[in-house]
């Protein structure tokens, strides 16, 4: 009997966020990810996304509109891995389906540290954990969790499959075969999908137009240990900054500190609500006298100490977007105890996502900062996204018959076609899709 699967996106279709998509199975529906889209969000600079209502939020284009799915029944709610841009909608989302959400620990836990600031919502949502590599079935339909590399703990590209055909949801992962902290993308899970008659990928285009490969971690710590023993040897203070979430490099960071001699601190409350969930479920190990700041009266507190004894200190502090709030924004402005002088270092273990705020708010806080007389290293990164090259080594591992971009704004979306292209896709078989317009695939 030939079964048509329908592929329904809801957001994250021409636009880099708020990632979420449908799938229907003869009537029922699996949702993958319910993300925000925070450079949305941003605009409005006091929102409190707390206490905003969901078509508060879909009007502003800060959540996906799910009116179209709204009724119909849904079966699970898929998580593929922690960031905002997949998880940052559930709070607004999960509770209008009588659904259970899967996801690994680290994706789960972060979820429902989230669902806690909620207050617009209540929540009967059943959490059904799974470790990277599980097979779940629900109601008929299985769910393959395939582990991948990403810039967070704990990725999935789940696998979903009505038993005859089977669609892989692949928004955000890299190729990386030292990660440094967790595990490498799946390559021999992925290889087998060809031969299991894999009838369609969506493929997320983030750094599509990186020519690639993109750089492992391994790589950017080594980047890290040059500039750090560099701004060590100054003798002023050493001030770093990156993703609150990004685990991998945070460790690098640390381990990198104590090896110029340095005691490292973390200060800023995102860090600690990172780094204490991942200590947490045992993803990565700190040394144990590491000391994590996220409340103001021990910030200040160890910042006091640290402007005591700079030359003793590597402060890693959130900030690598220039956020107005964050901690070495407000060392810029003046309002903590730690002020910059001439021989201090910042180390942007970051790039900057490209979007008009993040970019203002970046250069006002490196001009404030450079000003003030610190070195600046920027860009001491590698993206947790497969460029151009990576793209295609992982379409021709997967081999899905139809090729559907996805995660990206339409020139990316474009360029993904065009990779499909060189690697024999016909244009039917490759689908620019928008948010809330389906496509039927016969399986
Ligand atoms: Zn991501």
């Amino acid at each position: 009997m030939l079964m048509t699967i329908e592929i329904l996106p809801l957001g994250g279709l021409g636009e880099v966020g708020k990632n979420m998509t449908a799938l229907g199975f003869d009537g029922r529906y699996i949702l993958v990810d319910m993300g925000i889209r925070l450079d949305s969000i941003m605009a409005f600079e006091d929102a409190d996304i707390g206490s905003m209502g969901r078509e508060e939020l879909i009007n502003i284009n800060g959540i996906p509109d799910d009116a179209i799915i709204r009724g119909r029944r849904v079966d699970a709610i898929v998580l593929t891995h922690g960031h905002l841009d997949h998880i940052g909608a559930v709070s607004k989302l999960a509770h209008a389906y009588d659904a259970p959400i899967y996801g690994t620990p680290f994706t789960l836990e972060l979820t429902k540290k989230l669902l806690r600031e909620e207050r617009h919502f209540k929540f009967k949502n059943e959490f059904r954990t799974v470790m990277p590599g599980d097979k779940v079935k629900v109601q008929g339909i299985e769910i393959e969790f395939i582990p991948v590399t990403h810039s967070i703990l704990h990725t999935t590209l789940p696998l979903i499959s009505n038993g005859n055909a089977s669609i892989l949801c692949a928004s955000d992962f890299k190729l990386d075969e030292e990660p440094l902290v967790g595990y490498r993308t799946d390559r021999k899970r992925l290889k087998k999908l060809p031969n299991e008659g894999l009838l369609a990928a969506m493929v997320g285009t983030v750094r599509v137009e990186d020519p690639g490969p993109t750089p492992s971690e391994a790589h950017v710590r080594e980047q890290l240990r040059e500039v750090m023993g560099e701004a060590g040897a100054s003798g002023g203070l050493v001030l770093a900054t990156t993703f609150s979430s990004h685990i991998a490099r945070l460790k690098s960071i640390v381990d990198l500190s104590f090896e110029i001699g340095r005691t490292p601190v973390l200060v800023g409350r995102s860090l600690r609500n990172y780094c204490t969930t991942a200590l947490e479920i045992g993803l990565v190990e700190f040394p144990k006298e590491l000391r994590i700041h996220g409340r103001p009266n021990a910030v200040h507190n160890v910042l006091r100490e640290v402007q005591r004894s700079k030359e003793d200190f590597v402060l890693i502090c959130t900030g690598h977007q220039g956020e107005p709030n964050s901690v070495l924004s407000r060392i810029a402005d003046d309002q903590l105890p730690v002020k910059i002088s001439g021989r201090d270092s910042v180390i942007f273990s970051a790039s900057v996502i490209p979007n008009p705020i993040n970019e203002s708010n970046r250069r006002l806080l490196e001009t404030k900062l450079r000003v003030q007389g610190a070195k600046i290293y920027r860009d001491v990164h590698a993206s947790g996204h497969a460029g151009r090259v990576d793209t295609a080594e992982f379409l021709e591992m997967v081999r899905p018959k139809h090729l559907i971009p996805c995660h990206g704004t339409s020139d990316k979306l474009r360029l993904m076609m065009e990779i499909g292209r060189e690697l024999g896709y016909p244009n039917e078989n490759m689908h620019h899709l928008r948010n809330g317009i389906s496509l039927r695939l016969g399986g």
